[in-house]
């Protein structure tokens, strides 16, 4: 269960970030990708990107959470990461056709502090919302709207239920399988993979989490700062594992 105090304090993060967003776009900021090769300097606590390339906000598996936030520029990633998560959605959707992902929060064009987030900085950090199924077993997503906190205000139970929908643990795995794989070829590595910790176990008991290996190393089994609920965060790293 969810301390409430803590409850209101991510609703209430998220809301000032929306209430924020129209002082961004104020400011004039657009966006571009220069097609250079990405450079990641520091770590996702505390770096910043060079060449950051955007995530398209939509493709083969994948949407983004927010087309605003995708036109704020707060879905650039190094070009590797994006190469990755682009392949790994691909892949997943082909195997499970009607799946989706939905992408969140990424990261800044040149990195750096990303608030409300305590990463997020060098570019190798991407949020991914859980994915669902209702109780017919068909795909489902968290719903991001504006009023829920762009998705980051849905609250799912101990056992990863919300209403009819439950988190599909076993989709979420092979997700995390297809990335790691992806990342490989890349010379990239999951380093961290955050979240909440009630569900680390119904992860790993997943047909596809008893399978994770070596990679269910990388999943964080404390709380946080946030509780990873409605969505998995993952740090990449440079360098194959
Ligand atoms: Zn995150």
């Amino acid at each position: 269960m969810q301390r409430p105090h803590r409850r209101l304090a991510k609703r209430l993060a998220l809301a000032a970030g929306l209430l924020l967003a129209p002082v961004v776009v104020a400011h004039g900021r657009v966006w571009l990708d220069d097609g250079a090769p990405s450079e990641s300097v520091g770590s996702p606590g505390e770096g910043r990107l060079r060449h950051g390339h955007p995530i398209p906000p939509s493709g083969p598996g994948h949407v983004t959470y927010s087309y605003l936030g995708a036109s704020l520029g707060r879905q650039y990633v190094h070009g590797a990461v994006r190469d990755v998560l682009l392949e790994a959605f691909a892949a997943r959707a082909a195997e499970r056709p009607g799946r989706r992902f939905v992408v969140g929060e990424a990261g800044w064009p040149r990195g750096g502090p990303f608030w409300p987030h305590r990463s997020h900085e060098n570019g190798l950090s991407v949020d991914i919302f859980v994915p669902l199924r209702d109780s017919a077993g068909r795909p489902a997503d968290v719903p991001t709207y504006p009023w829920n906190q762009l998705g980051y205000g849905v609250e799912l139970d101990a056992a990863g239920r919300r209403g009819d929908l439950t988190l599909d643990f076993d989709d979420l795995a092979r997700l995390l399988s297809a990335l790691e794989e992806k990342a490989r070829s890349k010379r990239l590595r999951i380093q961290r993979i955050l979240i909440a910790p009630e569900y680390v176990p119904l992860l790993l008991a997943s047909p596809a989490g008893r399978e994770l290996g070596a990679l269910s190393r990388a999943i964080v089994r404390v709380p946080v700062w946030w509780r990873h609920d409605e969505h998995v965060h993952i740090d990449f790293a440079l360098g194959a594992r």
